[in-house]
């Protein structure tokens, strides 16, 4: 029989394998299966909005430059994986900028329209009541952030009945604390309390996700993680399995310049 030192490695090597496997999974199928479609998503909008199928009322086009410049953004982001390893490679690459977050969130929410009409789920975001000072944040990273948790949110939520919350609370906004909290909340699948302490390491998905949705990278809640950190914020959740589950991001109104 195996040693305890030789079942070690043994596990250790399988987990090297499987996450090889899937971040080769994951760049081919982002590769392949995105960047090409959504260059065509992107032109054509680029067409219609130059008139080239003919002419387009000011409503319309207010619309599809929404459309447009999702699929942009989307690009940019596909093309900055592809790059290299996204982690490892943008530590120091971060442009804050001021940004109105309600916009950007509301941006975001954009982009999953068509999710929501497919899978009949209903989805509100809570703005705030009193007018939110702009933050200093790097928009193109905090959107991945809100995206990849709005994705979750929605992905690990069964069809009909599914209600996704994002509240954006400035509570603390005044506060010796200065920081805004976004929560975004379901009533999906929750995760498995045994499994919790490992949903923020790369490649790790619980068992009821895998089940419920097979395909998968278990990459988005790391860097979710690497990015709110790295705006000096912090990223939990609270969830009950088969309830479920509730991600608080808080992000510092200001970055502290050193
Ligand atoms: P990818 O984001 O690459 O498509 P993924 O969604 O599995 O894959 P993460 O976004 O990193 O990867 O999430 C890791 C795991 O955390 C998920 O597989 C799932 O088990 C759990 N999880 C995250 N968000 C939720 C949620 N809203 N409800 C239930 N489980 C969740
Ligand atoms: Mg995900």
């Amino acid at each position: 029989s195996l040693s305890a030192r030789e079942k070690e490695w043994e596990q250790i090597n399988h987990r090297l394998q499987e996450a090889d496997r899937a971040k080769t999974e994951f760049v081919s199928l982002t590769t392949h299966q995105l960047r090409t479609p959504l260059s065509a998503i992107k032109w054509t909008f680029h067409m219609i909005l130059n008139g080239e199928l003919g002419p387009i009322t000011g409503d319309q086009k207010h619309f599809l430059q929404k459309g447009y410049d999702s699929a942009e953004r989307v690009i940019t982001v596909i093309n900055e994986w592809l790059n290299l390893d996204y982690i490892e490679a943008h530590k120091d690459e971060y442009k804050f900028i001021p940004v109105n977050i309600s916009e950007l969130v509301d941006g975001v929410v954009f982009e999953f329209n068509s999710v929501l009409e497919q899978k009949k789920i209903d989805l509100t975001v809570n703005h705030p009541k009193s007018n939110l000072p702009l933050i200093e944040l790097d928009p193109i990273k905090m959107s991945m952030v809100i995206e990849n948790l709005i994705d979750n949110a929605l992905k690990y939520t069964l069809e009909g009945g599914g209600k996704v919350t994002i509240d954006i609370i400035d509570d603390q906004v005044a506060t010796s604390e200065k920081l805004i909290e976004l929560v975004v909340s379901d009533n999906g699948i929750g995760i498995p309390t045994s499994e919790q302490a490992k949903i923020f390491n790369r490649f790790f998905r619980s068992s009821n996700a895998i089940k419920l949705v097979p395909r998968g990278t278990g990459l988005g809640l790391s860097i979710v993680k690497d990015v709110v950190e790295k705006h000096g914020g912090k990223v939990w959740f609270e969830s009950l399995e088969s309830l479920g589950t509730k991600f608080h991001v808080t992000i510092p109104i200001k970055q502290n310049k050193v």
